[in-house]
């Protein structure tokens, strides 16, 4: 038996999802830009899954700008906002790369947050000034699931930069808040499809109207020279009927996937000593991820022997795992290098079921205690743990 548990890497396509891909992948070929009747049809189907994905965000459907995911709709909002206006860019610590990246890039300042992972307000404050034209604050933490209070992050960011615009990656909150009133206070909203059901390579950024946008991509004037580029026809009506499934179970979703996500993180407490949950309390972070960590363990080979046994789960970012570097979110949070060292992220989906939590019951625990047994007897750093079970980096 496997359990898949790296649903915030990415979650399996949804069945309704699937089937509405396909005649758009075999049969209706047409370039929705085109003039013919081919070429209407696949632009009708775009409108109507524009004006869907719009419901989704909350935001009017000529505000949605489909784009390759979640990685393009950050890059877009940060550098998009920053050509058109200069001044400076603003970032949380435990952004994405897909935002830190940006923003570093354009001599940014990044913002401390608290042990709990949430963007401390003080140092927000502190951070701002009439020079700064745009600041982003996850909807929720990919790593360890934070959801900060956005509403108050709005609120500082009008007091201290009231010419700046706010935007807020939503790509791992979707699945779990509804993000037309979590993120209504963001001029911007980035998601991505495959992260709730939807296929890799198509996302959408939220522009409500008003906000200075200079496009990154420039050509054919697709989306109203927001962002050129032949449309993903059939990643953007899939998109759409995953957000549909999406939003109308999410209530259910949330309260049965919730229930998993604390059986799993009660049972590894009650078996492994010393294990320690990351994040503030339970309540304040999105169900679909657990993350803890192990002290004594080194994550690489923990994740080496879950694998032997077919149980799939992630480090840090699933981008960042390969490093032996400890993630950049543990680390400003304050978790000691040691401590972060043994980061295992557990995260759930809209397919999790109750036997993925019974494997992975069954599987970690022992696996702890094996590699606790190794690095007592080996008396060496956590690199030579992870080479003693045969594996030293991660692909
Ligand atoms: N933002 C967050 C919070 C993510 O978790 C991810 C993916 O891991 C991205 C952005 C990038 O999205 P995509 O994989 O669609 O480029």
């Amino acid at each position: 038996m496997s359990a898949y548990l790296d649903h915030a890497a990415s979650t399996p396509m949804r069945p309704e999802a699937f089937e509405a891909m396909v005649p758009w992948l075999q049969h209706q070929h047409a370039n929705p830009s085109g003039a013919h009747r081919l070429a209407r049809d696949a632009r009708r189907a775009i409108d109507e899954a524009r004006d869907v994905v719009a419901a989704g965000l909350g935001v009017d459907p000529g505000e949605v700008i489909f784009t390759s995911g979640g990685t393009e709709a950050d890059n877009l909002a940060v550098l998009g906002v920053h050509d058109r206006r200069g001044g400076t860019v603003v970032g949380a610590a435990t952004e994405h790369h897909a935002v830190l990246e940006p923003v570093l890039s354009r001599g940014g300042r990044i913002v401390t947050v608290g042990p709990d992972g949430v963007i401390d307000l003080d140092a927000l404050a502190a951070a701002l000034d009439p020079h700064v034209m745009l600041v982003s604050v996850m909807l929720a933490n990919n790593e360890v699931g934070t959801v900060p209070p956005l509403a108050e992050v709005a609120e500082v960011v009008a007091r201290h930069a009231p010419g700046a615009s706010l935007h807020t990656d939503a790509v791992q909150a979707f699945s779990w808040l509804d993000v037309a009133t979590g993120a209504a206070s963001a001029d911007l909203v980035s998601i991505s499809a495959h992260k709730f059901g939807g296929p890799k390579g198509i996302g959408a950024l939220a522009v409500r109207s008003g906000t200075p946008l200079s496009p990154r991509q420039i050509g054919g004037g697709q989306e109203r020279d927001r962002r050129s580029g032949t449309h993903n026809v059939a990643g953007i009506v899939a998109m759409a009927v995953a957000m549909a499934s999406t939003v109308e179970q999410r209530v259910a979703t949330v309260a049965r996937v919730g229930a998993l996500r604390d059986r799993l993180l009660d049972g590894l407490l009650a078996e492994i000593p010393d294990l320690v949950e990351t994040g503030g309390p339970r309540s304040a972070r999105v169900v679909g991820i657990g993350h803890v960590c192990i002290p004594g363990v080194e994550s690489e080979a923990l994740l080496f022997l879950l694998e032997q046994a077919e149980v799939y789960a992630a480090a840090a970012a699933s981008c960042a795992s390969g490093a032996m570097e400890p993630s950049h979110v543990l680390a400003a949070m304050g978790v000691p290098r040691g401590v972060a060292f043994g980061a295992l992220r557990l995260s759930l989906g809209w397919c999790s079921t109750d036997d993925d939590v019974d494997r992975a019951l069954e599987v970690i625990p022992p696996a702890v205690e094996r590699l606790r047994r190794f690095a007592g007897s080996a008396a060496t750093g956590p690199t030579s743990v992870a080479a003693r079970v045969g594996r030293g980096t991660t692909p």
